[in-house]
């Protein structure tokens, strides 16, 4: 297996065999982001693709899931994509899912008939980083792109019977103007109805751009205490019409949180407020990690 620089996979899919489709991330501006600014993006060749799928078919047993790195594999044509997964399914006919980070813009470039053909092919489950459901902020850290589109885009994957897994940041708005990403990202949550959300907590790396920011007090951290108050406000305007599993487990979080909504909404609101005023209860700074 050849990899190059560092590997980035979402949490769940952590036991996944992982391939690198491309290297880095085609917008590579996020400003809260770290994980690919020391990387150039291009695609990977089809044939690499390949070979190292060969090699690993050769070196593991059992390969429940596939995940085709690094930022945007859904950035591939369509014939490769539907190639290579493909190539997974003959060498891999154990695997249950193939998976990729995707962006908005790429979704929907292709649309969802073009997604439903992936889907036949295996792919199951896209992760989109949305971050936020606010304009003002997806402009602040430099998304590239609005809250419409990744809507937009969620409502897409969905509609191509693949699932969505959807990222969003609290703490993304720092101290001001919090209540309006979570007002905001509650909504989009509950208008894009995304089957998996993912609430991460703002963590800024020396390399990102916004650590610059921090530093020099032109950004203002939430507090953990806000970002309970944050995540409250976050639930209570989310509107869940189905299923969607809510987790906030991630190591950067204050306050591990996990639950089905709408079923859970109130037993996670409950516990949230349980802890209200008490960071004595929420994790140590020093035990938070990406
Ligand atoms: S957050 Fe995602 S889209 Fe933004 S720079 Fe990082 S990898 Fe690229």
């Amino acid at each position: 297996m050849r990899y190059e620089g560092n590997i980035f996979r979402p949490p769940s899919e952590a036991h996944s065999l992982i391939v690198q489709a491309t290297i880095g991330c085609a917008h590579n501006e996020c400003t809260f982001c770290s994980m690919f600014k020391d990387k150039r993006f291009r695609v990977r060749k089809r044939e690499e693709i390949v070979e190292d799928l060969e090699d690993a078919r050769r070196r593991y047993g059992r390969v429940g899931r596939i995940f085709l790195a690094d930022g945007d594999a859904l950035i591939l044509s369509d014939d490769d994509l539907k190639a290579i997964l493909s190539k997974i399914g003959t060498l891999f006919p154990e695997c249950e899912r193939g998976g990729v980070y995707g962006s908005p813009q790429d979704v929907l470039r292709k649309g969802a008939h073009r997604l439903a053909a992936l889907r036949d092919e295996g792919l199951g489950i896209i992760y989109i980083g949305a971050e936020s459901g606010s304009d003002r902020v997806l402009k602040a850290v430099k998304k590239g792109v609005g809250a419409a589109e990744i809507t937009e885009a969620i409502r897409v994957i969905e509609s191509a019977k693949i699932n969505a897994s959807v990222t969003f940041i609290s703490g993304l708005s720092g101290s001001d103007g919090w209540e309006e990403h979570a007002v905001s990202t509650g909504r989009m949550i509950g208008e894009a109805q995304p089957s998996y959300v993912g609430l991460l907590t703002l963590m800024a790396e020396p390399s990102a751009p916004l650590y610059e920011d921090i530093l020099s007090g032109r950004f203002r951290l939430l507090s953990p205490l806000g970002a309970v108050e944050e995540t409250i406000m976050l639930l209570e305007h989310t509107d869940a019409k189905k299923d969607c599993v809510f987790r906030s487990n991630h190591a950067s979080n204050y306050l591990s949180l996990r639950g089905t909504l709408p079923s859970d909404k109130e037993s996670m609101l409950a516990e949230l407020r349980s802890v209200r005023n008490r960071d004595d209860l929420l994790k140590d700074e020093r035990l938070r990690m990406l």
